[in-house]
């Protein structure tokens, strides 16, 4: 008999595995719980921005056996869902985490949301990272925007933060460089101040209150090595880069094709700023200009035609 192998929710990670699900069913009885369809975020702001028609993925030709995990009991290695409880001897996580709950939340995506910032002529987005900073660009070409941040881009050189934070203000963004105060927000309020872990981790004993999911270097539970991790879940994880190589290892573990460890690496970001501009960031090093915008705009439609 072969092995029971439950795969958890439609994140970035699981998308490169069920790529593979042929290759997987010949070694396992799997099971999928999730989603049909989900938003790649790259694809996200380029839709805002009018530059694709749509941002979903949809998974490969797998049907779901239930929509939600509710709870998992690893001792039990038992999952259960809105559709009742199923068995595994392995799992792999990619739910995902959730906004911190200022406002409307930017993750879990959601068509639905795509469609109220398309539809909002006004919004108030919080958070001066990278994903607050490309929303309020692409926003901004058909929105009137406010950007609350107490700092734009804390992670790159000082010089590009400026260059970029001149660009935000001539684009016609409100930067207001203070705490968010809720009586101040106009229009839809977006919550992109990054993700918080979801309640049924901790009630289900993966990890500790209020705590992303600890993993060993083969992104397995600490505990539970036969519960796999990836994505923004994993407390080593970090972005959407993270996770889809995250998914591509795990993948590989599965079919017994490596030995090795994880390997953390630097991820490359590329983020839209204004019309047929971009921000390259690589750690410290930055480049903003044009050839960014192609590479952006390539490497998204391939991966969402890939998925389509
Ligand atoms: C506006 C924005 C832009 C971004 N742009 C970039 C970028 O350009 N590059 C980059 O590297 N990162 C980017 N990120 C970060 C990136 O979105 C996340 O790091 C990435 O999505 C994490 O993927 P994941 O696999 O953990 O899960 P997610 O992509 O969050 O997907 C989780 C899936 O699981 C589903 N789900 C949730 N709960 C359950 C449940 N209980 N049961 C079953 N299914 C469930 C969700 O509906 C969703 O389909 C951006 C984030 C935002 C907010």
């Amino acid at each position: 008999m072969k092995p029971k192998l439950v795969l958890a929710g439609l994140g970035h990670g699981q998308l490169e595995i069920l790529d593979r699900i042929e290759e997987i069913c010949e070694q396992y009885d799997v099971r999928f719980i999730g989603d049909c369809q989900t938003i790649y975020t790259g694809a996200f702001p380029q839709v805002i921005a009018g530059l694709m028609d749509s941002a979903s993925v949809r998974s490969p030709q797998l049907e779901p056996v239930a929509k939600r995990v509710l709870s998992i009991d690893p001792i039990q290695q038992t999952v259960q869902t809105e559709n009742g409880m199923f068995e595994y001897d392995q799992l792999v996580l990619a739910t995902g985490a959730k906004s911190r709950g200022i406002g409307t939340p930017l993750k879990p995506m959601s068509q639905a949301l795509l469609d109220r910032i398309e539809s909002s002529s006004r919004v108030t987005i919080v958070g001066g990272g990278k994903a607050g900073v490309e929303l309020a660009f692409t926003c901004a070409r058909t929105k009137n925007v406010t950007l609350y941040a107490k700092e734009i881009l804390p992670d790159v050189p000082v010089h590009t933060r400026k260059h970029i934070e001149r660009l935000l203000v001539k684009t016609g963004v409100m930067v207001v460089k203070q705490a968010f105060h809720a009586d101040a927000s106009e229009g839809l309020l977006l919550d992109a101040t990054g993700v918080v872990p979801m309640e049924w981790w901790a009630e289900s004993g993966l990890a500790k209150p209020e705590r992303f999911i600890e993993t060993d270097e083969y992104l397995r539970h600490r505990q539970f090595t036969n519960i796999y991790v990836t994505g923004d879940m994993a407390s080593c994880l970090n972005g959407g880069v993270d996770a889809v190589r995250s998914g591509r290892y795990v993948g590989k573990r599965l079919l017994k094709e490596t030995s090795r460890l994880f390997r953390r690496r630097q991820s490359m970001n590329i983020l839209l700023t204004t019309p047929g501009h971009a921000l390259l960031t690589y750690g410290r090093f930055t480049w903003h200009g044009r050839i960014p915008y192609y590479m952006k705009r390539s490497i998204d439609s391939r991966y969402v035609r890939h998925y389509k």
